[in-house]
C-alpha cells in the first residue's frame, strides 16, 4: 500500500494485486489488533546486522518522523506507551489500514483482490541495444488473468501466518530473475521444550531473565514475561530470545538449543542465599520458603527439587534450590512454527537489492518490507521498515 502511494505520487497508474479477498489482512493483527505501527527509538540498530546498511539508507530517506507525518497527514494520530513503542490513538489496527485505504482511493490506485501473481515474465528491453523503453513486465494470475507493467514492487510479505495471505510463495516469483533467498525461519515464535516443570507450571506466567547458550556464550539475552505452557515456553521474553533459537534449530539443523533462566533476576545469588537462610532461621516450612518471591506453584516445585521438604537447607541442597531459581537450563528442541511466528528471518538479502530498493538484477523490478531479509526487534520495528522501504521504492519506481 505504501509502494503503491508513493509511486501514485510520480504520477504513475499504479494497481495493487493482492491475493486475498481483502487488503492487509495481516495488518489487522498485529500488535494484538492495535497495531505497534513504529517507535520513538527507530534506527538501524535494531534491525540484523548485514542489513544495517541497506536500513540506514533508508531510513535516511524516510525516516521515523517522516512515517508519523505521512499518518498525519492521512488522519492518523499516534501515542507512544513507556517503552516508546507507538499505536494509533485509537488502539485499533484498523484505524492504520483504513486511512491507507481512503488514500488509496482519493488518489486513484486500482486494487485487484483475489489476484494471486503466479508469474512475472519481462518482455522486451533488450539489454544489449540499450533499450530500456520498450522493456514492460506481463503479470500473470494463478487464475489465468493477466495485467502489463512497467515497474513490479514485489511485496509479498515473509512466511508467517500464511492463512493471511504472505505464505512465501513471493521469493519463488524473485527467483526467476536471479535472487537467492537466505532460508526463511519462524521468527519471534514460543518454543518447544521437554521438560516437567512446562507440564507442572503451564498457565503460570512471572518476569524473568531468559539467556540462549552456545557452550559458554550467550547468544541472545532477554528480561520479560515468562510463560510455562503445554508444550514449552513462550512469553515476551522467549520471543526475543527466539530468533537465534530458530535459526540453530530451522536453518543450521542443530538438535537441541540450551535455555537459561533467572527467575529472580533482581536478586543475586548471593542475596537470595541469605534471604532463603534468613526464612529458614526464622522457622518458615520448607515447602513455603520461596513464598512472596514466586508464585505458590513455583515454591512447591522448586523445594521438592532440591530436597529441602526433608527441613535439611543447606549446603548441597541450598546451592541446588539457588542454582535451580537462577540458573535453570532448558532444552529446546523446536519452534511453534509458521502459524505462531510473528515473523520470518529470512528472504531476499539486502545485498542483492540496491539503495532504492531496486533489484540488481532486473531493471524495473523492486522489493519493499519482509520479503527483504531485514529481520528486526519487537517494537514496532517490522511495519516501520514496511512504510518505509514501501515509500522509498514507490518513488523512485
Ligand atoms: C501476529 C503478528 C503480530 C505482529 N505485530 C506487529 C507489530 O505490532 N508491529 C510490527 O512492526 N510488526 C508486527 N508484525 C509483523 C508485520 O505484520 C509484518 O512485518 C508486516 O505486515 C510486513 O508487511 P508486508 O507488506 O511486507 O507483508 P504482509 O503484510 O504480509 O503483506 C503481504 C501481502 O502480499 C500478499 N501476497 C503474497 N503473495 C502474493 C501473490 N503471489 N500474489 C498476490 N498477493 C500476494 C499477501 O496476501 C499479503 O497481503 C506482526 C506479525 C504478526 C504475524
Amino acid at each position: 500500500m505504501m509502494a503503491a502511494l508513493f509511486a501514485r505520487r510520480t504520477g504513475k497508474s499504479v494497481v495493487i494485486l493482492e491475493k486475498m479477498q481483502k487488503l492487509g489482512k495481516k495488518l489487522l493483527i498485529t500488535g494484538a489488533g492495535r497495531c505497534n505501527l513504529s517507535n520513538r527509538t527507530l534506527n538501524s540498530s535494531f534491525y540484523k546486522s548485514e542489513a544495517r546498511p541497506l536500513v540506514e539508507s533508508v531510513f535516511r530517506k524516510f525516516d521515523g518522523a517522516t512515517i508519523l507525518k505521512y499518518f498525519k497527514e492521512l488522519g492518523l494520530h499516534v501515542y507512544a506507551d513507556e517503552t516508546g513503542r507507538l499505536f494509533p490513538v485509537t488502539k485499533q489496527a484498523a484505524s492504520v489500514l483504513k486511512v491507507l485505504e481512503l488514500e488509496l482511493a482519493r488518489v486513484k490506485v486500482s486494487v485487484e483482490c483475489g489476484f494471486t501473481v503466479s508469474e512475472i515474465n519481462p518482455v522486451g528491453g533488450d539489454r544489449r541495444s540499450g533499450d530500456s523503453d520498450s522493456l514492460y513486465f506481463e503479470v500473470v494470475s494463478s487464475g489465468g488473468l493477466s495485467v502489463r507493467g512497467k515497474a513490479i514492487i514485489l511485496c509479498g510479505g515473509g512466511k508467517s501466518y500464511p492463512a493471511l495471505g504472505a505464505d512465501g510463495n513471493a521469493y519463488g516469483l524473485a527467483k526467476k530473475f536471479g535472487h537467492s533467498t537466505v532460508e526463511p525461519v519462524p521468527s519471534t515464535v514460543p518454543l518447544i521444550v521437554k521438560d516437567p516443570w512446562c507440564h507442572f507450571l503451564q498457565g503460570q506466567k512471572i518476569r524473568a531473565k531468559v539467556r540462549v547458550l552456545e557452550g559458554r556464550e550467550v547468544l541472545r539475552e532477554a528480561d520479560g514475561d515468562l510463560l510455562f505452557t503445554q508444550y514449552g515456553l513462550s512469553g515476551t521474553a522467549i520471543l526475543d530470545v527466539s530468533d537465534p533459537v530458530s535459526i540453530a534449530l530451522n536453518r543450521e539443523k542443530k538438535k537441541e538449543m540450551i535455555l537459561e533462566m533467572d527467575l529472580l533476576s533482581f536478586l543475586s545469588e548471593d542475596e537470595l542465599r541469605s534471604e532463603i537462610k534468613k526464612r529458614v532461621r526464622r522457622g518458615i516450612p520448607p515447602g513455603d520458603l520461596l513464598e512472596g518471591l514466586l508464585p505458590h506453584k513455583f515454591s512447591t516445585l522448586l523445594a521438592r527439587e532440591a530436597d529441602v521438604l526433608t527441613g535439611n537447607v543447606s549446603g548441597a541442597s541450598l546451592d541446588l534450590l539457588v542454582a535451580q531459581i537462577k540458573r535453570k537450563k532448558f532444552r529446546v528442541l523446536g519452534t511453534r512454527g509458521w502459524n505462531e511466528a510473528e515473523f520470518t528471518a529470512g528472504g531476499i538479502p539486502s545485498f542483492e537489492v540496491t539503495e532504492k530498493l531496486g533489484s540488481k538484477f532486473q531493471r524495473g523490478l523492486a522489493f519493499a518490507g519482509e520479503i527483504v531479509d531485514v529481520q528486526a526487534s519487537r517494537g514496532g520495528y517490522q511495519l516501520a521498515w514496511a512504510w518505509a522501504s514501501g515509500a522509498v521504492a514507490g518513488s523512485a519506481a
